[in-house]
């Protein structure tokens, strides 16, 4: 398994990291995607049938390496926790050349979008549908009940914080909530979409949560202490922020904004139920 104590692997060399979930990484590493996508691979041990959640970039030599993981495995699900290109690009072309079903909430890629606490079959395998806006108003998790294990594409990253879309920052509170409860079960593990497995979901989410809480709290501080423009907001927050990152600082910083001009109580403790 990847992990925060061990190397990614090379993107197109498929990993096992559980019972049921293959990792290949896309080779689309950069600022903003950290390592790569994760791609997956979800099927029942020993099944002859296979889904691919987040197919990433359009990308010949990692259409290659899909259907070369998949291997005598029929693919016949093609999932997406969302419509961004590095995650679903490849979405449409694979799940045409396998015949596999597109399943996505976003209705740009499906005629029927996913539902909250939709169950798709993949052969014996059953994956769970978790509604989670936040990062994206079309975000969707996908849950393996089987092995209590979640894909979260990028609501909950391996590392970092994901953006998070003005207007939406309550969502995403409510989001990491649900999560929370989904991944008390025992042995359960984040998988998910770009960096490391996270085998310790609970501390993972909560650490985000703080951080978040962190950023709209230095927020506050800066809008009392007079700083209230936002290219002003982005260098006080962000000191050390990668020239590339610069529009996703700006987008969080607007989100943050939208978050304390609209909310009267913008600093939530745990467990109270957000509106
Ligand atoms: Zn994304």
């Amino acid at each position: 398994m990847w992990t925060r104590d061990s190397a990614p692997p090379s993107p197109g060399e498929p990993l096992p990291m559980t019972a049921r979930a293959t990792l290949v990484l896309a080779p689309n590493a950069n600022a903003w995607t950290f390592e790569g996508t994760n791609t997956w691979l979800l099927a029942e041990p020993g099944d002859a049938q296979c889904a691919v959640v987040d197919p990433g970039p359009d990308d010949d030599a990692h259409l290659a390496a899909i259907l070369a993981a998949a291997g005598d495995r029929a693919i016949t699900a093609v999932l997406v926790t969302h419509a961004h290109s590095d995650h679903a690009e490849l979405a449409p072309r694979l799940a045409e050349v396998t015949g596999a079903a597109l399943r996505a909430a976003h209705p740009r890629l499906t005629a029927e979008p996913l539902q909250d606490d939709d169950e798709i079959r993949v052969g014996a395998l059953t994956v769970r549908v978790l509604y989670t806006p936040g990062h994206t108003g079309d975000s969707v998790c996908f849950r393996l009940p089987a092995e209590n294990s979640v894909l979260t594409g990028d609501t909950v990253l391996g590392g970092g914080s994901p953006i998070v879309k003005p207007g939406r920052l309550g969502q995403f509170f409510d989001s990491l909530d649900r999560l929370s409860e989904v991944l008390a079960a025992p042995g359960s593990t984040i998988l998910p979409g770009h960096g490391p497995a996270l085998p310790d979901p609970l501390a993972q989410i909560e650490r985000r949560r703080q951080a978040r809480l962190r950023r709209i709290d230095q927020v506050v501080g800066a809008l009392a202490a007079g700083i209230d423009d936002r290219e002003a907001l982005v260098d006080h927050l962000y000191p050390d922020l990668h020239p590339d990152l610069r529009d996703a600082a700006r987008v969080s910083v607007d989100a943050v904004l939208a978050h304390v001009r609209t909310d009267p109580d913008p600093l939530p403790t745990r467990g109270e139920p957000r509106r």
